[in-house]
């Protein structure tokens, strides 16, 4: 999984998270508000039904107030009797026993007045007591008496304002039932009753309208209904306060709707908490699954893959510019063997802390893999100041508990430009660290065109030697083996031939070519077929044939060379075996094996190019060679160093001591021939003896020299 669609699927998994979480919110919200919504007008709706009930019930109150003071008005007013009186001279009496004395105590009235046709005042008593009705009532009483004062009406009813408060005062004409039309004018009978409290109060009982009271102006926050006198002016208010029936029962359920408000702004403070926690861990989850996509876990630098996002986004400028380094340790791999893992791992991390620190233009570091570290330079400091500073660091020895280890480094550098991809870039470096480490231990190298040329170049005669192997185009030259003391050929060496148009391609070049290319096993299989199956017809002759070490590191060697052997029907003793110390040194495991195999089998192995290298006279001895190839350089030094025949003396010297005859190869003249003869050499090779040459060479040869026999 790479670190990017990681990331953009967390990141899109925050953002659904986010936006659920909003959407949960504000929907939870909505419908919060809507649900209040809903209370709020619920209430106000009942509040609002209930007052216009209330209204109108007060006007009911008022009007039920009114028809009582109406119809006593009529009761006593369209009377027979009445009529009489109050047209007699007894009428005062008459109007006092009958409706003055009542008033003092009477629940239908307060006060009964009679007033004669012309508009005075026959009689007038107030709670029993005679009084003055206009002054208590004003002027307007005039007009209510003359108003009222027509028969056949039903009774005038006006409001008064009097000194003891508002009073209701009827008025109607005292008539017979049967009323005689030539009358015009008649006595008047009028009652009043006060508002009083006590009346209020039953009127507020009997309508359902609590705390029912009168006040003379408009009273705030309390309901109302208007009460007016005769001309329509407003004298007093009839007012109650709103029993807000709705408000009530919101009191009553608000602390219900308090709480499951609290509880909701908890769960969605809940919700909130969740959502926003759940995506800070997303984003952790991210920030961590990008560092370690980007970084290597030992040496907590920059992995390849890191290395490479750095070098995207740092796109080099005109200002400065951005040089790539790899570096490789030298000698780790020894490390890991003797010490172990734990130590090889201990190395690494201590390589990574210093590596960063080596020079103050170095901006990023990575290890690439194993012990191949990277460092990015974004700067103008030289090159070569840069990977002074890199072997520097490494040239010291590390401490690693008691320990102390010496690595070096081989330093592959290379410069970006905007033109070449971060991809290419590691490419170069790569290839130029690939040849510094052919160079040698503790060399840098700058990547040039050049090397990529090469690059192609070796590419190519890969190409060509694979199938130079495969057409059977590389064919053996054999060099002869003669014996020193006849001077008779008792053997030869195959050494491979690749012609090409321009000449023989050296096997120098496409040997260690083939051992690279891991062509190396095929094309030796080739050359001991192709040897053998010449060989065979050379009856009496040894074969020598070229081996090298990485075919001898493998296990299926032994197998392959006793096929070939038996295929041909090959006498095993008649071929020799030549390897170079190299292989004893690195691998002496493997090779010992192969060695035991074929030993056992009948072959013989020879030491080849002896005396150039470093071999201890104990492995030589261990891996029981049949015989020794004293090296070219050696014989030539005969003649050229100063104490050159002292050095090929001691050698032989050393293998006659061993008991390992000797070949001397590169005899180019008789003077080294004597030579060699002379200091025990029982075998002689060189351009003297034989050049390397056809099989059909060797054949016309061997008959020659039988004929001459
Ligand atoms: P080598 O095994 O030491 O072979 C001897 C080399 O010395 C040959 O070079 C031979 O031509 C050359 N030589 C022989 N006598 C003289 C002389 O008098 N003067 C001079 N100047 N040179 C002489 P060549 O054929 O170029 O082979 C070079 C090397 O390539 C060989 O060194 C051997 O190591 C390797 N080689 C050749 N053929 C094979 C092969 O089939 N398999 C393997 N593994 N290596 C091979
Ligand atoms: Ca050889
Ligand atoms: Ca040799």
């Amino acid at each position: 999984m790479s670190s990017n669609s990681a990331d953009r699927r967390t990141q899109a998994q925050t953002s659904v998270i986010v936006t659920v979480t909003i959407c949960f919110v504000v929907i939870a919200l909505l419908l919060t508000g809507l649900m209040a919504h809903v209370v709020v007008t619920m209430m106000r709706s009942a509040n609002k039904i209930d007052d216009a009930r209330a209204g109108h019930a007060a006007q009911i109150a008022l009007a039920a107030f009114a028809s009582r003071l109406s119809a006593t008005v009529t009761d006593n007013a369209v009377w027979d009797e009445a009529y009489e009186a109050v047209g007699s001279v007894a009428a005062e009496d008459w109007a006092y026993d009958n409706w003055g004395s009542t008033s003092k105590d009477y629940a239908l009235y307060d006060g009964a007045i009679l007033t004669g046709p012309a508009g005075t005042i026959v009689s007038a008593y107030r709670k029993g007591e005679p009084f003055e009705p206009r002054a208590y009532f004003g002027e307007a009483f005039d007009r209510q008496i003359q108003t009222a004062g027509k028969p056949g009406q039903s009774p005038l009813l006006s409001f008064f304002k009097t000194e003891d408060g508002v009073a209701l005062v009827g008025s109607e004409a005292i008539q017979p039932y049967q009323t005689s039309a030539n009358v015009s004018r008649f006595s008047v009978l009028t009652f009043y009753k006060l508002l009083t409290p006590e009346v209020i109060a039953t009127l507020s009982s009997e309508h359902g309208l609590d705390g029912l009271r009168l006040q003379d102006g408009p009273p705030p926050g309390l309901l109302n209904t208007p009460v007016k006198d005769m001309n329509g002016a407003v004298m007093a208010y009839l007012a109650w306060p709103s029993a807000a029936p709705g408000s009530v029962v919101f009191n009553e359920v608000y602390p219900y709707v308090a709480s499951a408000a609290a509880i909701l702004v908890v769960f969605l403070g809940g919700v909130l908490f969740a959502g926003a926690s759940e995506a800070r861990r997303l984003h952790r989850l991210a920030e961590t699954a990008r560092f370690q996509a980007n970084h290597d876990s030992l040496s907590g630098l920059l992995n390849r893959h890191g290395l490479l996002d750095f070098l995207e986004r740092s796109e080099p400028s005109a200002s400065s510019t951005l040089s790539l380094y790899l570096i490789d340790l030298d000698g780790f791999k020894a490390v890991n063997d003797a010490w172990g893992h734990a130590v090889g791992d201990a190395l690494i991390r201590l390589v990574a802390k210093a590596l960063p620190a080596c020079h103050p233009e170095i901006v990023a570091a990575a290890r690439l893999g194993g012990d191949e570290f990277a460092l990015v330079q974004v700067g103008t400091a030289p090159h070569g100041e840069i990977e002074r500073a890199v072997l520097a660091l490494l040239v010291e020895p590390f401490k690693i508990d008691e320990r102390t280890i010496e690595v070096g480094a081989s330093i592959g550098t290379a410069v970006g430009t905007e033109d070449i991809a971060s991809l290419e870039l590691l490419r170069r470096a790569d290839m130029a660290l690939y040849r510094a480490k052919e160079n040698g231990k503790g060399q840098a190298v700058q990547y040039d065109l050049e090397l990529d040329r090469e690059r192609q170049h070796i590419a190519e005669l890969e190409g060509k030697l694979r199938s130079a192997i495969s057409t059977g185009l590389i064919e053996p030259a054999f060099q002869p083996l003669v014996s020193a003391a006849t001077g008779e050929i008792i053997g030869v060496e195959a050494l491979a031939r690749w012609p090409s148009p321009t000449g023989n391609i050296s096997p120098e070049i496409f040997i260690p070519l083939a051992e690279k290319s891991g062509l190396i096993d095929a094309l030796g299989v080739h050359m001991l077929r192709t040897s053998v199956r010449h060989a065979k017809d050379w009856s009496g002759l040894a074969l020598s044939v070229n081996v090298s070490p990485i075919q001898l590191c493998n296990p299926d060697f032994a197998a392959q060379v006793i096929a070939v052997l038996k295929e041909f029907d090959f006498d095993p003793s008649r071929l020799t075996l030549e390897i170079t110390e190299s292989v004893l040194m690195t691998s002496p495991d493997q090779a010992r094996r192969s060695i035991d195999h074929l030993k056992r089998f009948g072959i013989k192995f020879a030491l080849d190019d002896f005396g150039c290298g470093y071999a201890s006279i104990g492995a030589l001895r261990q891996f029981g060679f049949d015989r020794m190839k004293i090296d070219r350089s050696l014989v030539s030094g005969v003649e050229n160093a100063a104490n050159g025949i002292e050095v090929l003396r001691a050698t032989i010297s050393l293998a006659t001591a061993l008991d390992i005859p000797v070949t001397a190869e590169g005899i180019e003249n008789a003077r080294q021939a004597a030579i060699l003869r002379e200091t025990g050499c029982d075998q002689l090779q060189g351009y003297l003896v034989g050049k390397p040459m056809s099989a059909r060479d060797i054949s016309t040869r061997l008959l020659h020299e039988a004929s001459a026999a």
